[in-house]
């Protein structure tokens, strides 16, 4: 096989490695169509490739059009990466702004070909340019670094990438001058560092975004396991395992209050089950907004809810309980004309119960002991 398929093919590994990337991005889009900045960093590895590919096999075969057709594919591919990483975290540069930007890199092109021909110009504006480009969008994400690892990862990865754009175009510009047609210019060291730290670096970059949208995935999966739909609080499971850390943390010093809404039945059969599914919302709102920030509110199930205070003594949790009781006894609910709603109320402490499961107990009997002494009040204590 002559020499110059040989290096032609080895050429094309790093954009085949990007395209690789590429399709493992649309996959992960087709799979979770609610996160399109996916299917705009797929977009990115292919413009990628392709623009490598036109210079690799040299096509379009005129220098100025192969030079403009490259430079807009790898103009489009950084602005289409950039992008992608930032709508993940809502900090995007909008549509105008990346016209602009491509704009301002096909107009130097051109400049530096059509008018005052220069290729180390064009290295330096297109190398310089997207370092500058992808460092801007690493500061704009610089919150990342205090976040969970893939976050972190993330964050220096990208400007790690940026950076290197400087040194390297410096460092083999330097050391041999890229000049003369497409086969001297593919021999340069500045071409073949080039290849191999866009394929490496941009592996390494594309391999981080994919764990990171692999882990904004789980986490969502863990949310929707963790909450309740209708009211948005947590459910059982995801309360439970909320107040595993405080309950270490201050065994001594927590509370529990278990409310249940009273005659909730008769609110179903007389206004109907949305009605009452109304009524549920309403009440998981008045919850969270009276509970103390720090306190932890739940939807036990059906029409019951928790709040876990993590460090409240007995009469602080009784008090809490009077004050949710009575906000939801004068709330007046849409749907329910005017009939009141009310709800029973049973807390206890870590300190009479000694564990969770005791602690629950003797909330949930107190809350018996509610319901059975007239309902809409708080018992706080055995009768
Ligand atoms: P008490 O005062 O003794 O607590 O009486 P109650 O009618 O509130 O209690 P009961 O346990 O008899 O009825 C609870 C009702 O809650 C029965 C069930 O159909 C209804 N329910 C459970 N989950 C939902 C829900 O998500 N939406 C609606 N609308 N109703 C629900
Ligand atoms: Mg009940
Ligand atoms: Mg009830």
């Amino acid at each position: 096989m002559p020499g110059s398929v040989v290096r032609v093919t080895l050429s094309l590994i790093g954009p085949g490695i990007i395209g690789v990337f590429g399709v493992a991005f649309l996959a992960a889009w087709s799979y979770d169509r609610r996160r399109p900045y996916l299917a705009l960093l797929a977009a990115a590895c292919a413009l990628f490739a392709l623009g490598a590919s036109s210079q690799i096999l040299y096509w379009p075969r005129d220098t100025g059009l192969n030079a403009m057709v490259s430079g807009a594919l790898y103009t489009c591919a950084v602005i289409a990466a950039v992008e992608g990483v930032l709508i993940r975290s809502s900090r995007a540069f909008g549509l105008w702004i990346d016209v602009a930007i491509f704009a301002a890199f096909s107009l130097a092109l051109y400049y530096f070909f059509y008018v005052d021909r220069s290729l180390l110009a064009r290295i330096y504006v297109q190398n310089f340019g997207y370092g500058l480009l992808l460092c801007v969008a690493a500061l704009r994400l610089a919150h990342l670094r205090h976040g969970r690892v893939v976050d972190r990862i993330l964050f220096w990865t990208l400007l790690l990438f940026g950076l290197h754009f400087f040194p390297r175009t410096v460092f083999t510009v330097g050391v041999s001058p890229p000049s003369g047609g497409p086969l001297v210019f593919a021999d340069s060291v500045f071409w073949q560092t080039l290849q191999l730290s866009l394929a490496v670096l941009g592996a390494a970059l594309a391999m981080a975004i994919l764990a990171a949208a692999v882990s904004d995935l789980i986490d969502d999966l863990r949310r929707e396991r963790d909450l309740d739909h209708l009211t948005g609080l947590l459910n059982r499971r995801g309360f439970e395992e909320e107040i595993a850390a405080p309950m270490r943390r201050a065994p001594e010093g927590a509370s529990l209050i278990l409310c249940d809404v009273d005659h909730f039945k008769s609110i179903n059969d007389t206004f109907g089950h949305d009605v009452g599914d109304v009524v549920l919302k309403e009440i998981g709102a008045i919850l969270r907004k009276t509970a103390r920030k720090g306190d932890l509110v739940g939807r036990w199930g059906g029409e019951e809810f928790a709040v876990f205070l993590p460090d409240a003594s007995l009469s602080d949790a009784t008090e809490c309980a009077e004050r949710l009781r009575q906000t939801i006894a004068n709330s007046r609910i849409p749907g329910l004309d005017t009939r009141p709603v009310t709800a029973s109320f049973g807390v206890a402490t870590i300190r009479e119960a000694g564990d969770w499961t005791a602690l629950y107990k003797l909330a949930d009997s107190r809350l018996y002991l509610a319901k059975a002494s007239g309902r809409d009040r708080t018992v706080d204590r055995g009768m």
